[in-house]
């Protein structure tokens, strides 16, 4: 039976499409999500919508060095330091000017 084959390749492409435009969505490129999502379907798709893009993410400086790190890493990728999560995000300007004013 060919069949479970035929829904196999249907179920493929609806996922690749699916984490094509979520990839797309994100800033990255549609083809390789279509892949990516079209080769292992439900874990490719999972992976675009998991997937951090580092143009949207937020961003802050290590105390320790001054190296601009992601906002969810948790040790300094250049020296090591143990980042706890920050008031401030780099990204935000306006955000970290109105937590500022807040604080005192
Ligand atoms: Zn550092």
């Amino acid at each position: 039976m060919s069949t479970a084959g035929g829904y196999y390749v249907v179920l493929a492409v609806c996922f690749g499409l699916a984490g094509g435009i979520v990839g797309r969505l994100k800033g990255s490129s549609f083809w390789l999500w279509f892949l990516i999502s079209g080769a292992v379907p439900v874990v490719g798709l999972l992976a675009a919508v998991a997937y951090r893009f580092d143009n949207r993410e937020l961003r802050r400086q290590c105390p320790g060095c001054g190296k601009v790190v992601k906002l969810h890493d948790a040790l300094c990728t250049r020296c090591g330091t143990e980042l706890e999560f920050p008031d401030v995000a780099i990204a935000s300007e306006a955000d970290s000017r109105r937590r500022r004013l807040s604080a005192g």
